[in-house]
């Protein structure tokens, strides 16, 4: 690709959904969304099942139309317009590779089915496969690839009609642990190089924020948070984004004072809390929840007797209920009585030097920077996400 056509994919693919509803029968799919994902971002759509996400990508593939609303490509309503008007494409999770056509006739295909004459096809295809690093294995069949290898070969065919948007449905399910994180690398490197939108949905917390510049974080057919990975995972905006993505512990109580830009929390399990409030605005009496990041939860061995001093606050006594060491560090789950359970995440070597094990009384505590208020959105039921026996240190 020469450097003038990159620059101008570089401009393209920004999608906008405006007002959006889908609904089937009485199923409302998507509730009135509105959303803007800039030219050339890494988005990713993520949610539980039945949330809307396959909905959206359909939408915005033109294989679904919005009930209400609008769907804009690069400026342009693309509503009514059939899949190839449109500067998309779209790779499942199947990759749906033709068995019986060799890789570089897969990749032509589409340009086949567009009267694109054989010669100028193929050579087409040949720099496409040239992208993905698979030139090599132009004349193979896909039989004759590893999982790996066929999703590049679905990448270049998806590609080759140079999209400004490229869909990518579950691309890495259906791959071993291994080789979905080395794929989702290559997706993100390809994404780099293009220059065009990627929109990608998935179900895996941890692929989102590795790949995407955009997380969507999406209930019941509505956006909860859409912001940069980072913010998403450790500035969750509610109680039920913050149980989703993981991460953070949710903690609830009542308001009992307000102190400047500082809540003072009591909880009915006993634990009592000062959280910074600088961008809530927060009354006595009301009820509060916030979130606290497992990795600066501190946990140390108590007696069985201790006791938190009347003046501790951010500090909860618990039971060790399970230790899992997970390499870097080790999650130490925390049971307590008339509440729910919390993690911790103790890097290896600390939690080593001082280790807690299953059924030890415990002091967990963490600093006021480590905590920040949610709203109430969207966890109704959590039980629906995880199953009646919901408990966040299963997540
Ligand atoms: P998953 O992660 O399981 O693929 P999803 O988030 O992609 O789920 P969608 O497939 O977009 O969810 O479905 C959203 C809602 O719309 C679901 O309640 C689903 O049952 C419903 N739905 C989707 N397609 C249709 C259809 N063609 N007819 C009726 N209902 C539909």
């Amino acid at each position: 690709m020469s450097q003038n056509e990159e620059k101008s994919l570089a401009k393209n693919g920004e999608i906008e959904l405006v007002g959006v509803t889908k609904r089937f029968d009485e199923v409302v799919a998507i509730n009135d969304m509105t959303l803007k994902i800039p030219a050339g971002t890494y988005c990713c759509l993520i949610g539980p099942s039945g949330c809307g996400k396959t909905t959206i990508l359909r939408m915005i593939a033109g294989h679904d139309s919005p009930t209400e609303g609008d769907v804009r490509i690069d400026g342009r309503s693309v509503v009514g317009l059939p899949p190839v008007k449109r500067g998309t494409a779209m790779m499942f999770q199947s990759y749906a590779l033709f068995p019986h056509l060799s890789c570089v006739d897969n990749v032509a295909f589409s340009l086949k089915m567009r009267g694109m004459p054989k010669v100028e096809r193929r050579k087409k295809a040949r720099e496409m496969l040239n992208r993905v690093h698979m030139e090599q294995f132009a004349d193979r069949m896909p039989a004759e690839l590893s999982g790996g290898q066929q999703q590049r070969i679905a990448l270049a065919r998806s590609l080759v009609t140079d999209p400004h948007v490229l869909l990518l449905d579950e691309p890495l399910s259906a791959l071993d642990e291994f080789l979905r994180v080395q794929m989702r690398g290559n997706l993100r490197q390809m994404q780099k190089e293009l220059g065009i939108t990627f929109l990608h949905v998935t179900h895996t917390q941890m692929e989102a924020i590795a790949v995407a510049d955009l997380v969507v974080v999406m209930d019941h057919g509505n956006i909860d948070q859409a912001a940069p990975a980072r913010e998403v995972y450790f500035r969750p905006r509610s109680t039920y984004v913050a149980r989703f993505m993981g991460g953070q512990n949710v903690f609830s109580g009542q308001v009992v004072a307000v102190n400047g830009k500082v809540a003072e929390i009591e909880e009915n399990a006993g634990g009592r809390f000062t959280v910074p409030v600088q961008e809530t605005a927060v009354k006595e009496g009301e009820s509060f929840s916030f979130a606290v990041r497992r990795d600066h939860v501190e946990v140390e061995k108590a007696a069985d007797d201790t006791v938190l001093k009347t003046e501790e606050t951010n500090a909860v006594l618990g039971t060790v209920g399970m230790t899992e060491y997970q390499g870097t560090w080790v999650k130490v789950t925390v049971e307590r009585e008339g509440a729910e359970s919390f993690v911790a995440y103790i890097p290896d070597e600390r939690f080593f030097a001082k280790p807690v094990a299953e059924g030890d009384r415990v002091i967990a505590r963490w600093s006021m920077e480590a905590m920040h208020p949610l709203v109430h959105e969207g966890d109704e039921d959590m039980s629906r996400l995880f199953g009646e026996d919901f408990n966040p240190g299963t997540v």
